[in-house]
């Protein structure tokens, strides 16, 4: 009855210009790990802190009565305070918020050759296939095992993974490789690129983007290897501490200063450009949530400087709350807009409506990105129509997005891949193949004035129509 309840709030809400909401709650900054571009590596020194069970619960409370639909526990490391966990997450199922997501670095797959390794790794998927979880994302730093397992101080994770996830299919459970993109990518053929050994700058952004684009390629073939069914990646975060340069100033100490992290406009528009040529390769082989039609406005961002349409919607439908104050906040890292408890959220003091393009956090550009158009289309469909016949690229990647996230079953990490309908989505082949031309045109930078012809009537019925059955399958 409350996640009925809870849709009723959302589908009014939608009207006034808001879609489902979503919270990322860090319910711990304490870690074990020792990844260098965190800043809550275990050796970092601050106060750690934790959020009471009851403030957790309190804001769950909140949040299921006020149309959130998407809540994700994040830490640090979450799996730290497992049973505790299990029971928000059980609370949360019960408050009607349907997609519960949570986190790992991983350590609990350490030493996969240990007599205990076997029910270590069953009471914590047992313990998490017990509740209303949804999608458990295992952290991974590097497409080369060797370097993952450096940078995040625990040996043999990698083998322990390997071994650990045939357990969580079984328990019903398919967690997600989720990358967290560094210069640390593909080893030192992607940390070692320095626009100092190439002739140009345009030959190092060339060179640069053919290795990110081979490191990505073997990162999912390794993926694909040790069993993994879905994935995602988290594009590059870096705070400059002068929060005055970007307007930025971290809560959330997951973005950090560090060489690896940071690139510039030009190095974020050849990455883009990487992910957006590798991505599609891979759809029919293992979920990929990347959306290419965020991709493409990354890329057209940082390569031409063109803006997106549809802007974060951290502080106006998404939020963050942070460890250490229990504070409520737009996002990680919009630590000048502290927005005061959760559960004493008002209208006010919300952004008037999406505008932040400041960082490109993947957790809140790619759903926003998403959604932005469905929010248009209900509310304002001659806006979202005018930008299609602007950039008739964009409207074509976004409505094969949908189709390929209808055929992923929505990324639900409590089933198993359909391969029979990811089929469809193998570059080249199927209904993809004149998408990926025109895919392939923009990755050469072509203009494609002509593609306005192709905006007919008829694509934008077959938005309409993707729409309606997304919708109504994320409803039932
Ligand atoms: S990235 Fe995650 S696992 Fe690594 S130090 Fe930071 S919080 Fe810990
Ligand atoms: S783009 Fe979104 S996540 Fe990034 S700073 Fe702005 S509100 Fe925060």
């Amino acid at each position: 009855m409350k996640r009925i309840e809870n849709w009723r709030r959302t589908v009014a809400r939608t009207f006034k210009g808001h879609v489902p909401g979503q919270v990322i709650i860090q319910i711990t900054d304490r870690c074990n790990a020792s990844c260098p571009q965190c800043g809550m590596h275990k050796e970092a020194r601050f106060a750690r802190a934790t959020l009471a069970d009851d403030d957790i619960r309190r804001i769950i409370d909140y949040a299921g009565k006020h149309s959130v639909q998407a809540m994700s526990f994040t830490g640090g490391e979450p799996l730290l305070m497992l049973d505790t966990l299990a029971d928000l997450l059980r609370h949360a199922g019960s408050a009607g918020i349907r997609y519960l997501r949570t986190g790992t670095n991983g350590f609990f797959f350490r030493n996969p050759e240990a007599p205990d390794f076997l029910d270590r790794v069953k009471r914590v998927a047992h313990t998490l296939a017990n509740t209303p979880l949804r999608n458990l994302w295992i952290s991974l730093d590097s497409a080369l095992p060797e370097v993952h397992e450096q940078m995040r101080g625990f040996s043999g994770i990698m083998r322990g993974i390997e071994r650990a996830l045939p357990i969580f299919h079984d328990a019903g459970i398919y967690p997600a490789a989720n990358l967290g993109m560094s210069r640390m990518l593909h080893g030192n053929a992607t940390l070692d690129l320095t626009p100092a050994q190439f002739s140009s700058r345009r030959e190092y952004l060339e060179a640069f983007h053919d290795a990110f684009s081979t490191g990505l390629r073997t990162f999912y073939d390794n993926a694909i290897e040790l069993g993994f069914t879905m994935s995602n990646v988290c594009y590059p975060m870096s705070i400059d501490r002068d929060s005055s340069s970007n307007g930025l100033e971290a809560v959330y100490e997951a973005a950090a200063e560090n060489r690896i992290v940071a690139f510039d406009r030009e190095e974020k528009g050849a990455l883009f450009r990487a992910l957006l040529d590798v991505v599609p390769e891979y759809r029919a082989k293992i979920r990929i949530f990347t959306p290419c039609a965020s991709l493409y406005a990354l890329r057209q961002y940082y390569e031409h400087g063109i803006k997106t349409q549809y802007p974060c919607r951290g502080g106006y439908d998404f939020f963050f709350i942070s460890a250490q104050d229990g504070d409520t906040y737009p996002c990680g890292y919009r630590g000048t807009r502290n927005l005061g408890k959760f559960w004493g959220l008002r209208e006010t003091l919300l952004d008037p409506e999406p505008l932040c393009t400041m960082c490109d956090w993947e957790c809140f550009r790619d759903p926003s990105e998403l959604i932005g158009p469905l929010s248009d289309l209900v509310r304002r469909p001659w806006r979202v129509t005018w930008y299609m016949l602007q950039d008739p690229v964009y409207p074509r990647l976004w409505l094969r997005d949908l189709r390929y996230f209808r055929a992923c079953q929505y990324f639900d990490g409590r089933t198993a891949p359909d391969h029979r309908r990811m089929a469809p989505f193998i570059p080249g082949t199927g209904k993809s193949s004149s998408l990926d031309t025109l895919a392939l045109q923009t990755r050469a930078g072509l203009a494609v004035s002509n593609s306005k012809a192709m905006l007919t009537r008829s694509i934008y019925h077959k938005i309409l129509i993707a729409i309606i059955s997304s919708i109504s399958e994320l409803i039932i």
